[in-house]
């Protein structure tokens, strides 16, 4: 899942992106409302945590547009402002949650999760296909109970995969959701990724779970 962290507090976006890359996510940083605009533009986000007082386009004017241009993506609000006015009127204009700053690390985790689990047609925190369970708040696999230990890239690969199990999905797409910016983005990549996935699960005992789709890409 790929997030953009929309803050202008420098040292708050970095630590935000380094406990989301541990624990899985893709995150970029768009240190202002303009950039989170041409980026979201770009990109294709999973979700977006929104600081509300940002310089050029404030965060409830972001949220606007990116609700006016018709995206459903998740958007969680950062507000420093505790007013009742202020966190009403972020919801109103199709924020989907906030969090009043300062916050927790495990509280605004919670919240992405929510989210994530709000986008998808489950609201069940665990992950299940046939005897294959993902557990993403533990960032753990299992198979018939027993664990298989995945790396983060590849947990975020499989997860993406089982949150739109049945529906054909391109080297790119993934490269998209699972990525961020910064990485060296190639389609060898996720092969070689799909391939270490694919043999851990055989070693599991869970057979060829991920098909391949010859030129279109990969299918749970
Ligand atoms: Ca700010």
């Amino acid at each position: 899942m790929r997030i953009l962290i929309t803050e202008d507090e420098k040292d708050l976006a970095d630590a935000l992106a380094r406990g989301l890359r541990q624990q899985g996510y893709a995150a970029d940083i768009a240190s202002d409302g303009e950039e989170a605009m041409m980026m979201t533009e770009v990109n294709n986000y999973d979700l977006i945590i929104l600081d509300l007082n940002l310089p050029k386009i404030d965060g409830v004017e972001v949220c606007q547009r990116i609700r006016a241009a018709g995206s459903p993506v998740g958007i969680l609000m950062l507000t420093a402002r505790s007013s009742l006015d202020d966190r009403v009127n972020g919801l109103d204009q199709g924020a989907d949650d906030y969090l009043v700053k300062p916050f927790h690390f495990p509280e605004l985790l919670a919240r992405v999760r929510a989210i994530l689990r709000r986008e998808g047609e489950t609201r069940d925190p665990i992950l299940r296909i046939g005897d294959l369970v993902l557990d993403p708040n533990a960032i753990k696999g299992y198979y018939r109970g027993s664990e298989i230990v995945f790396t983060t890239k590849e947990f975020a690969i499989l997860e993406y995969l089982m949150r739109n199990a049945g529906r054909v999905i391109s080297q790119e797409e993934l490269l998209e959701h699972v990525w961020n910016e910064d990485a060296n983005m190639f389609t060898q990549t996720v092969k070689v990724h799909i391939k270490n996935i694919r043999s851990k699960l055989n070693t599991a005992g869970a057979g060829d779970l991920i098909s391949t789709v010859k030129g279109r890409g990969y299918l749970l």
